[in-house]
């Protein structure tokens, strides 16, 4: 871990931290048994394979930064979930939580990431973006195309664990370091806090800046505390590139634009990327990463290239069929509405994406995501034609 630059304000911290992994233990006046959630009536990774051995294996444990398995895992205990929809049910707290509570966290990724096993298996990462084919969508579809992907710098708490120093500290280091950015990059960092309510609304009904985490899931995790502390975006003059800091990761870095130039958007996306990683790593900081998982985020779901790349899509006849969702299944896409995560679709819009993030590189998911795209695409013109469809074979994510 560099800490060139950091200055005194965060070797403190460190100290802190060395003094808190020194034996820590959480203290416990009951057994482990008496602790144990009720979990019998929830749906998520979490409460699959949270069985009352690993409970008491790994509940007494804590991270160098102080964090616990009764912190990681409360959001999937306050929100059982449904059948249907099987959320994830736990968060990490730094970049340590992934390996003290590897007994849970690693089954949790491997059900959550279709059989990618961290223990077995490495993240590829690719970020050359002429490798990929095609990526010109037909815009009489294709509305509006994005790429975002989380980084987090390494040495500090994510969201649901950070103390409001380290929040403000990664705000520091993220703004100083995009100030360094030019040409096309070139833009300004926005604290949320300085922003009217004009400003903050414009933005979102644009869909270029997040919200207040409001669902019960992100409410559980404790990453909305002290909102809007320490919270922006920055933005270039033409918003194609954008960097949210502090939502639920301590960065997402975004390029978008309206139709539907995919290939464009992927080649703004990793020149964009490199140059934030160089600019953050002249100042003495790095992203955490490791083979195993590759880049560390707070979700499990987005380890990997923590890469989500969406098209806002129109699909009124496809959406209408019953065979829509086995589609999207077989082809390892995901729908949302275009409001983003947990909002409604309208007007038969969607926000379709990729659903892996793990065992593939940030390359392959973009072009699993053109080849998806356009297979719905051809779907939606043979409907409207009355011509008939087939629901595609299951693509095998790891070859
Ligand atoms: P994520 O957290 O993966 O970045 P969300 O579903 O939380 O995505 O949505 C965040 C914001 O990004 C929302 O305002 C959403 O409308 C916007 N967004 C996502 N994909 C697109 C897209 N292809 N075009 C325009 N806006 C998008
Ligand atoms: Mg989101």
């Amino acid at each position: 871990m560099s800490l060139v630059g950091a200055g005194i304000f965060t070797t403190d911290l460190f100290l802190n931290r060395e003094h808190v992994s020194a034996g820590s233990q959480v203290r416990r006046n009951y057994p482990p048994s008496a602790e144990y959630p009720d979990l019998r009536k929830h749906y998520s990774h979490m409460a699959t394979y949270l069985t009352p051995d690993v409970y008491a294996k790994l509940c007494h444990k804590v991270t160098p930064n102080g964090f616990t398995l009764d912190q990681a895992i409360q959001t999937g205990v306050d929100n059982p979930g449904e059948p249907l929809v099987e959320s994830v049910g736990m968060v990490a707290g730094d970049e340590e939580s992934y390996e003290v509570f590897a007994d849970l966290f690693y089954p949790v990724i491997l059900e959550r990431h279709n059989g990618y096993n961290p223990r077995t298996m490495t993240q590829p990462t690719d970020l050359d973006a002429s490798k990929i084919r095609g990526g010109q969508f037909d815009e009489r579809y294709v509305l509006s195309t994005r790429v975002r992907a989380g980084r987090s710098i390494r040495g500090f708490s994510l969201p649901p664990a950070c103390t409001r120093a380290e929040r403000r500290e990664v705000q520091r280091i993220v703004a100083d370091a995009l100030a360094g950015l030019q040409g096309e990059l070139e833009g300004h960092y926005y604290h949320l806090a300085e922003m009217t309510e004009q400003e903050k609304q414009q933005l979102t009904d644009d869909h270029f800046l997040f919200g207040k985490p409001a669902s019960p899931l992100m409410i559980a995790c404790r990453m909305a505390r002290d909102w809007p502390d320490a919270r922006g975006i920055w933005h270039n003059k033409q918003k194609t590139f954008l960097v949210w800091v502090n939502e639920e990761d301590h960065t997402r870095v975004i390029s978008m634009e309206k139709g539907g130039n995919m290939k464009q958007v992927f080649e703004r996306f990793c020149k964009g990327l490199k140059e934030v990683e160089k600019l953050i790593m002249e100042k003495g900081w790095e992203f955490m990463w490791n083979e195993r998982v590759g880049y560390i985020l707070t979700c499990p779901s987005n380890l990997g290239t923590g890469l989500r790349t969406s098209v806002h899509i129109t699909l009124p006849h496809l959406s209408k069929d019953p065979r829509f969702p086995k589609i999207l299944e077989n082809l390892r896409l995901q729908k949302r509405g275009t409001g983003g995560e947990d909002t409604d679709v309208v007007d038969a819009v969607f926000d379709i994406s990729n659903l892996d993030r793990l065992g593939q590189s940030e390359v392959q998911l973009v072009q699993m995501m053109i080849d998806g795209v356009n297979y719905l695409i051809d779907c939606e013109k043979k409907l409207e034609k009355g011509q008939d469809i087939h629901i595609p074979p299951p693509i095998s994510q790891f070859k």
